[in-house]
């Protein structure tokens, strides 16, 4: 097969075989199709899209690329998985939270993708953290703690491990294809008894409508389904970032607060949600309400925090208190009314600029860089109103980030309506079956 013929047909719309999804993958992954023609594929795939079957078999050949989880204990096996947004710290929070049920979680993550920033990303700004540990290391730190958070490997998804960083710098991230396979690929790799989903939507997610962001969960859902996964999604509000910090090091502070029982309540909220699901999933709980008691009690008492720190010593890492930032300075407002809207792209992009996510494939970022958001939308507004902290290293990055920042915080002198923070995704298709 000739890969130029394959992008070919994909460029002009054309459905491609099986076979032919399959010679891309499996090259991609092995090296003999190079970067610059996947590109090219993944940038045809984010222009004509993929049909359902398409979908499935780049799914499947994503999987095939390594190896699957194999079982380690009878626990109920369960993960989440985010569609991306900015601020979105609850993996961190949730695979230890949930570790403390009796449940195991595999949590296969990874780096920052667009503008959003990536858990594994977040998590190596902890000093020692490894974020690639081998399948028997992963086996055996699951039944030894229950949970972990590693990347893809070159024995597990290596197809995605690629394919994520060469669409995080070539512009391909928001298609519905893309994203079903680089997600469901790890979470079917990790043998799951039950999947929950946060589909994220809004300016500081890859799907800015609630309509976009409802037409991928339907294709992540039925994908699940049809692996024979218990899934089930949430759509979630991205229309502002998620809790007040963004960045890498800032953003496992703010988990260190939640998981000791403070820190901001949407970030507690959402990630309590989704936990709760899985639990009902796996009939742990019998309610959504006993199950949202069940876990606020353990991150109360502190099983939650302990577990994390468990995890992070069993990955090489070492933390008891807030990791370093870059110093850091305040834009205030400059009118008068309420916060109407925030532009998350803008900030990603500031984020990105100063160097806390990448522009080539393999970049170093730097942890300590960030945002801090003091105003939450539909806050009222007045002169001189602290409005954004700035973590940065020199005045350059500093200036321009308040530039961009003041660009991003839209006010105006009604108030917004205030926009609910999740609800359940109940799908409309009823042909989904067990392969
Ligand atoms: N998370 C992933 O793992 N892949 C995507 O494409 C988007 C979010």
């Amino acid at each position: 097969m000739i890969p130029a013929v394959i992008i070919s047909k994909k460029r002009d719309r054309l459905e491609l075989t099986p076979e032919e999804i399959r010679f891309m993958v499996q090259g991609f992954a092995n090296g003999t199709v190079p970067d610059y023609q996947m590109s090219a594929l993944a940038m045809a795939i984010y222009i004509q899209g993929m049909t359902e079957i398409e979908k499935q078999t780049l799914t499947r050949e994503m999987i095939q690329s390594g190896d699957v989880l194999p079982r380690v204990s009878d626990r109920p096996r369960v993960d989440k998985h985010s569609t991306g947004g900015l601020g979105d710290k609850t993996s961190l929070i949730l695979a230890p939270l949930l570790a403390c049920f009796e449940l195991d979680v595999p949590m296969i993550s990874g780096r920052g993708l667009g503008i959003t920033g990536g858990t594994l990303d977040k998590l190596e700004a902890i000093p020692g953290f490894r974020t690639n540990l081998e399948i028997d290391e992963l086996g055996k730190q699951l039944k030894e703690i229950g949970c972990c958070i590693t990347g893809a490997t070159r024995n597990l998804v290596p197809a995605d491990q690629k394919l994520y960083a060469l669409r995080d710098v070539t512009g391909t991230v928001p298609s519905t294809p893309l994203i079903t396979a680089s997600i469901m690929s790890k979470k079917i790799a990790e043998t799951l008894d039950a999947l929950v989903l946060d589909v994220k939507w809004g300016s500081a997610a890859f799907k800015q409508t609630l309509p976009e962001a409802i037409e991928l969960a339907e294709s992540l859902v039925y994908t699940g389904k049809k692996f024979g996964v218990d899934t089930r999604a949430f759509l979630t509000d991205m229309t502002q970032p998620l809790g007040r910090m963004v960045g890498n090091a800032n953003e496992v502070n703010e988990s260190l607060e939640v998981l000791q029982g403070l820190g901001p309540s949407d970030t507690r909220e959402l990630t309590i949600e989704l936990a709760a699901s899985l639990l009902v999933q796996v009939r742990h709980e019998n309610s959504m309400e006993s199950a949202r008691r069940s876990l606020s009690e353990k991150i109360d008492r502190g099983f939650a925090w302990e577990k994390f720190q468990q995890m992070v010593a069993h990955q090489g890492g070492n933390i008891s208190s807030p990791l370093p930032l870059a110093p850091d300075s305040v834009v205030h407002s400059r009118q008068t009314g309420f916060v109407w809207g925030v532009n998350g792209q803008l900030l990603g992009q500031a984020i990105i600029a100063m160097g806390g996510g990448r522009t080539v494939v393999g970049q170093r970022i730097d942890h300590g860089v960030g945002l801090e958001m003091l105003v939450r939308v539909g806050d009222p507004m007045e002169m001189n109103h602290p409005l954004v902290r700035i973590f940065a290293r020199n005045d350059q990055q500093r200036e321009t980030a308040a530039r961009v920042v003041e660009q991003a915080i839209e006010i105006r002198l009604e108030r917004p309506e205030p926009i609910p923070l999740y609800s359940e995704f109940v799908s409309t298709r009823s042909d989904a079956s067990d392969e």
